[in-house]
């Protein structure tokens, strides 16, 4: 496998430190609202990275932290009047629904920054940084982190730092190109915190943001990480200064593999609330889109490259997924018969057509190479089967590797009930046909088909299909 490390700017071959093992940290969300549609297209792209990994043998160890306190989660808790437990409980409780709906693998370990072991790992490593004087604690009492003592401060996000103009230091979490400065590791209480506030041996205060991860990534994982992922947008500073401070604390290399992802714009433009067009995921699906269909549209992109998220997309991905519904079904009742082919034309045996989808993902997650491996063999195996010449043994092998594909896709159709109104339509219609009154039987299937269910006649009976519209 090979990937594009931003580190190096350079397609890399991966290899983890302690192979099968894989460490990989994910930056997770600001629980301070419901995550939008751009959160999750990361979260997409680590989950089908991991999954990828564990198709090709790795052990893949995740961590996804939670970053419950910083200016926004305080800020929120305080306009909503709640604490700040309360106030970011409800939207973890969310996350964790959303990742379902998403079908995204929950993470080994979701730590959250005030958890109390957490808490005082980030004041282990601050205090240690100040021994060494690569911390100082200044006039506000806040302690910030001297980058004059981090000369590789930067090469992550290649940026020169002779060019830019310190500007003293920086208090807030989030700052711009411009503004490198000393950033803080400790914020001292002010009365914007409320009864947010810890004791530490510079009073009391809260940690920055960037330490939460530093201390959340060292503390599951260890001092080495294989891979580190997140949006381009945490790049910097966010990134830059988890490496500075994991590493003037541990004297080792943080991290071997950073992947990041690029932006997701909407209908072509930047997503924001000002142009209506910033969207949660519960957004998406109260306008009726499923989140397979919403994983779809936000996997099929190379995470490389900036995805227009539109609604024509999610109609396109609604298509891909009822080609590859009817597909497997057509492939699942062929493999059940019995007979086999006179004249066998297509060989789903044949090792190069099955291992298309993976090399292709091998490569740096090539999806669109790996999605057209797929559609490829879709449009052949069906070409054989309305042939009739596939034979029900490679039916059958066709079956395992949709499997192990769908494995890493992750694009199963949703398990539905079929309701009983629909059930006891179905019955009327067998009943119909029985007594060959075909124009009731027509009647009855458009019936079933306005409840949103489609019925299609089998050798072994009827069938009934949810609609996906
Ligand atoms: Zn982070």
């Amino acid at each position: 496998m090979q990937f594009y490390n931003t580190y190096s700017r350079q397609l890399e071959a991966f290899t983890p430190l302690n192979p099968p093992a894989v460490k990989m940290y994910t930056c997770g969300p600001t629980v301070y609202n419901h995550a939008h549609i751009g959160n999750f297209r990361a979260y997409i792209f680590e989950d089908l990275l991991q999954r990828q990994l564990e198709a090709r043998g790795h052990k893949v160890e995740r961590v996804m932290n939670l970053t419950d306190v910083d200016d926004k989660t305080i800020r929120g808790c305080r306009q909503a009047g709640m604490p700040l437990v309360e106030f970011t409980k409800q939207f973890k409780q969310a996350f964790f629904e959303d990742l379902n709906v998403l079908r995204i693998k929950p993470a080994a370990h979701f730590p959250a920054a005030t958890e109390p072991q957490y808490i005082s790992k980030m004041i282990t490593m601050i205090a240690q940084l100040e021994k060494a004087e690569i911390a100082y604690q200044a006039d506000d009492k806040s302690v910030y982190f001297r980058l004059g003592k981090f000369p590789d401060y930067g090469r992550l996000a290649h940026l020169n730092l002779d060019e830019l103009r310190p500007s003293g230091r920086v208090h807030n979490d989030e700052y711009e190109k411009e503004s490198v400065g000393d950033f803080a590791l400790w914020k001292a209480w002010d009365e914007a915190d409320g009864d947010v506030a810890w004791d530490s041996p510079w009073g009391r205060g809260r940690p920055g943001w960037h330490i939460e991860c530093s201390a959340m990534a060292t503390a599951l994982l260890g001092d080495e990480i294989d891979i580190h992922c997140g949006g381009v947008d945490n790049i910097f500073p966010h990134h830059e200064a988890e490496i500075a401070q994991s590493e003037c604390c541990t004297g080792k290399k943080f991290v071997r593999y950073w992947m990041h992802c690029a932006h997701l714009m909407v209908e072509g433009q930047k997503m924001s609330k000002s142009l209506g067009n910033f969207y949660t995921l519960r957004d998406i699906l109260a306008k009726g889109w499923t989140g397979r269909e919403i994983r779809y549209a936000l996997i099929s992109v190379n995470y490389r490259l900036p995805l227009n998220f539109t609604f024509g997309g999610l109609a396109a991905a609604r298509s891909a997924l009822q080609r590859i519904d009817e597909w497997v079904g057509r492939i699942a009742e062929c493999g059940t018969r019995k007979a086999e082919v006179s004249k066998p034309s297509f060989d789903s045996a044949s090792e190069q057509s099955n291992e298309g989808f993976f090399t292709a993902l091998d490569d740096d997650l090539n999806i669109s190479g790996a999605l057209g491996q797929l559609f490829e063999t879709i449009r052949e195996t069906n070409r054989a089967l309305d042939n009739g010449e596939l034979a029900p043994a490679a039916a059958r092998a066709l079956i395992d590797w949709w499997n192990r594909v769908n494995a890493v896709l992750g694009f199963e159709p949703d398990s539905v009930e079929t309701p009983a109104e629909v059930l006891a339509l179905a019955e009327q219609r067998k009943t119909a046909r029985a007594s060959k009154d075909w124009a009731g039987s027509d009647r009855i299937r458009d019936e079933i088909a306005a409840l949103g269910w489609q019925v299609k006649d089998t050798k072994d009976g009827q069938k009934l299909t949810k609609l996906s519209v």
